[in-house]
């Protein structure tokens, strides 16, 4: 089963996403809708910190958090702030194919060897840093990773704002 959605189109973005933050993401993005201006924020973004992403998106649009893989679990106080301080109403996390978050562990000799020749680590505590961090920042599979972090997201206890989309 194909669990993702190409928006090529304005028809593309699901009905309960018009006229919200989430659905002008999508236009800016991926539809090329000219840019509004804003003088506040109305959507978090968590995205990946990999170099070959980026957003088109016009200035003050949104916050974005960007860590390895769009794992926003150990930025919770950020969310926070962007929620009751910023004012936003919506998050949306976006996952990318050949994320390198994934399959974490058949990097470790590269991570390893990068610490060693980049930064002058001893090879011992460049492997501790690995073991004690990669747990944390592998995410298995980018969809299901998206999906997953997506339903454990809730702005309020009424309603879930969270949303998933992927580009
Ligand atoms: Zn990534």
């Amino acid at each position: 089963m194909n669990r993702l959605v190409s928006v090529s189109r304005a028809e593309n973005i699901f009905p309960i996403y018009k006229d919200t933050p989430i659905g002008r993401m999508l236009k800016y993005h991926n539809l090329a809708l000219p840019f509004e201006s804003y003088s506040k924020a109305e959507l978090l973004i968590g995205m990946c910190m990999d170099n070959r992403k980026y957003l088109n998106i016009p200035d003050n649009f949104a916050f974005i958090i960007r860590t390895g893989g769009a794992n926003l679990r150990h930025s919770e106080f950020k969310v926070s702030y962007a929620i009751a301080v910023g004012g936003v109403s919506a998050i949306a996390l976006i996952g990318h194919t050949q994320c390198g978050m994934v399959n974490l562990v058949l990097r470790k000799e590269q991570f390893v060897r990068g610490l060693m020749d980049r930064a002058g680590w001893q090879r011992d505590l460049a492997e501790e840093h690995f073991h004690h961090f990669a747990p944390m920042f592998e995410i298995g599979n980018e969809i299901d990773f998206v999906l997953n972090e997506t339903s454990s997201i809730e702005i309020s206890q009424d309603s879930s704002c969270s949303n998933a989309i992927s580009c």
